[in-house]
């Protein structure tokens, strides 16, 4: 992006099979890779080329197909593992992964589970406590920080389709269709959001848009 630098932890630089990733993101070394300017400060400029030359670079290069190989499932995921990690990285290809929201299936494909087997005794189980939980707060007058292009298609397709994915893979109970004198529509409870980000990526249709909400309002996990 044109004018921002993202650094430490944010860069998302986790080397998979190490579980490791703070030597990475330090934010030190990752100053020592701007350019000083004449003035002597510190500037993002050619930071990008220096973070892909560098030895961090380098390093996560050998591990690159590691964590993708698990998309084909554990055996094929521990084999590529195995030939990667004595190979130190050497093979020619580069495994890709795959939009999360193309792994959804269509309404009716599966049977539905059953989930009498399990007490649901403890407590918190439902969504709205976990939103209490995570002590999220926004003005509920601000804008919708959730942006759906076209809620028509929420009503229409996606009912039929993938029965509204949105209203059971929130953990915040943010989506919800109802049922009102206007007809069924798509209702956004923006103001309980946790800010997973999950419905922008796992829309089917990708017409939802997470976007940053006004004055840094969101959860506060500090008594979780
Ligand atoms: S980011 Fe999306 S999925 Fe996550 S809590 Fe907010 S509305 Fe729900």
């Amino acid at each position: 992006m044109p004018g921002a630098l993202l650094i430490g932890d944010t860069a998302g630089l986790l080397n998979v099979p190490k579980i490791k990733g703070t030597h990475q993101g330090d934010p030190q070394r990752h100053a020592r890779r701007r350019a000083p300017t004449a003035a002597g400060a510190l500037e993002p400029a050619g930071f990008d080329a220096k973070l892909r030359a560098s030895d961090a670079m380098a390093e996560l290069k050998q591990v690159r197909n590691i964590k993708p190989g698990f998309k084909k499932g554990l055996w094929f995921g521990l084999t590529n593992a195995a030939w990667e990690t004595a190979l130190g990285g050497a093979s020619p290809w580069t495994l890709k992964g795959k939009a999360d929201w193309s792994s959804l299936d269509r309404a009716g494909e599966h049977e539905q589970p059953r989930r009498d087997y399990l007490e649901r005794s403890l407590a918190p189980r439902d969504r709205l406590q976990g939103v209490y939980f995570a002590a999220t707060e926004h003005d509920e007058d601000q804008p919708v920080h959730l942006k759906v292009a076209d809620t028509s298609i929420c009503v229409e397709r996606c009912t039929a389709e993938y029965a509204n994915p949105c209203t059971r893979f929130c953990p915040a109970g943010v989506y919800e269709m109802v049922e009102d004198d206007a007809g069924r529509r798509l209702q956004i409870n923006a103001a309980n959001c946790v800010h997973c980000k999950t419905c922008d990526i796992k829309d089917p249709y990708e017409i939802i848009t997470w976007v940053t909400p006004e004055g840094g309002s969101g959860p506060n996990y500090q008594n979780l």
